[in-house]
């Protein structure tokens, strides 16, 4: 169904419908009562890794967690207005466009555009100035976009901003070197939370609207209400502070989250709890440290066993952040006769960068070395200028291993922009791998 906008007006296939066309001459329907766990949507996950899975998501039990996130979570009282800069088609524009800050009273802002390119880097910063917005909600990805284009923050002195109160970053991990920009540039405290698709908001986040926990870099903070989250050893049991595991939730997981998979309630018990009997397998993998803190490292696929050490390769995607030159990079795991699998970075560069590459990879090489050790083995390493991602901004980390490993890979339907791969399959052949 296409709702035509006249200033760029779609060319409708045959499978299309225009929006005002469908309702013309229609008498509306009343509202039907249903009950508490009737689906109010299915949404089809991102799906780096597979075929997508139609997540069910309950109304009622949804709309009761997603009312209590609105104060507790981004601390806004009905009345504020509240932005999710996010496409509305995927689980963040779902939850917090629409059904969260409308059900609690908030002013949602609706924006179609990008975070660059619509026009420039400030527009983010104009439509906060603009519309008085509280808290604001975007992914890191969207950040080290305008980081790459404005790395100093020159742009955002123009706009008033002293009417936000705070960000708050999901989707993936957010790594140190963003959030200390996003500190320094924005002025107002940066809150890491994670989530998913399946859960449909907060499983790990700081409470600032009932009291801020001091920020701790690189965690989403502590777990919220009804989520048990425990760090998980190959065999199912629970590990020490500081070991990295697999991420689980023990089950039952709070109201809201997904009952089931659309037609497939057997590969819904497959998927998430066949793994760990008794838990919900999240696929991603962290720790939590002494004081309760959760760090999510990477997708329990993305961590890789270098000569039989268990490496995250988000670590290792720290590290070559914090090089003042890059803007955005990736860590993947590729084969490697001797050692099982070796760590390859790709390095995208700040605009204006002119260094030579060469020596770019040479820092973080050392880097690496300095801040992880030699046990890393890290030295393969290029720079490209763009990373293959989805839509929502996820980059294809298994798409790209099954290029560096010459397999046979379907790309997954959400992705941005496919002729990205064969960019990174030249950089690969560059380094003697894709062949
Ligand atoms: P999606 O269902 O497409 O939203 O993807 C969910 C996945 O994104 C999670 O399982 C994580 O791998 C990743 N993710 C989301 N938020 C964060 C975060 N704050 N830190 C690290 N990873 C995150």
């Amino acid at each position: 169904m296409i709702f035509q906008r006249t200033e760029c007006e779609a060319q409708l296939g045959n499978i299309d419908v225009e929006w005002h066309a469908l309702q013309a001459g229609v008498t509306p329907a009343p509202c039907i009562a249903v009950s508490g766990d009737h689906p109010a949507y299915i949404l089809y996950t991102s799906g780096t890794t597979g075929a997508p899975k139609g997540v069910v998501r309950p109304t009622a039990g949804h709309l009761v967690a997603l009312n209590w996130t609105m104060k507790n979570i981004y601390n806004v009282d009905p009345g504020d207005v509240f932005w999710a800069a996010s496409d509305v088609g995927w689980v963040v524009g779902h939850s917090y466009i629409c059904y969260a800050p409308l059900i609690h009273g908030n002013t949602t802002v609706v924006f179609e555009g990008k975070p660059v390119g619509t026009p420039d880097a400030t527009t983010f910063w104009r439509v906060i100035a603009e519309h008085d917005v509280r808290s604001f909600f975007t992914a890191p990805t969207a950040l080290r976009a305008i980081k790459r284009e404005d790395s100093e923050g020159v742009s955002i002195k123009n706009f008033d901003m002293s009417r936000l109160r705070a960000l708050y970053l999901a989707g993936e991990r957010a790594d140190p070197d963003t959030i200390e920009w996003a500190q320094k540039v924005m002025g107002v405290p940066v809150y890491d939370h994670w989530w998913q698709t399946e859960t449909g908001y907060t499983i790990a986040g700081n409470p600032a609207g009932i009291e801020a926990m001091p920020v701790k870099i690189g965690s989403p903070t502590v777990a919220m209400p009804g989520y048990d989250v425990q760090i998980l050893n190959e065999g199912g049991h629970e590990m020490q502070p500081g070991e990295l595991g697999a991420i689980a939730v023990k089950l039952p997981l709070p109201p809201g989250t997904l009952p089931t998979l659309w037609n497939a309630p057997e590969r819904y018990v497959k998927s998430y709890l066949t793994t760990f009997p008794g838990y919900y397998e999240t696929g991603d993998a962290g720790m939590i440290d002494t004081d309760g803190y959760l760090y999510i490292m990477a997708r329990t696929d993305d961590v890789i066993n270098v000569a039989g050490h268990r490496l995250s390769t988000g670590g290792m995607e720290e590290v070559l952040a914090a090089h003042p030159d890059v803007a955005e990079c990736a860590v993947i795991g590729v084969g490697d006769d001797l050692k099982g699998q070796l760590p390859m970075g790709f390095l995208c560069l700040n605009k204006g960068c002119t260094r030579p590459h060469a020596d770019i990879v040479l820092d973080v090489i050392k880097l690496v070395r300095e801040k992880i050790g030699p046990v890393a083995a890290f030295k393969l390493a290029c720079v490209v200028d763009r990373l293959p991602k989805t839509r929502s901004g996820k980059i294809l980390r298994g798409t790209m291993v099954s290029i560096a490993d010459s397999k046979p890979f379907k790309a997954p339907a959400t992705i941005d922009d496919p002729v990205i791969l064969d960019e990174v399959r030249s950089a690969l052949k560059a380094m003697g791998y894709a062949k």
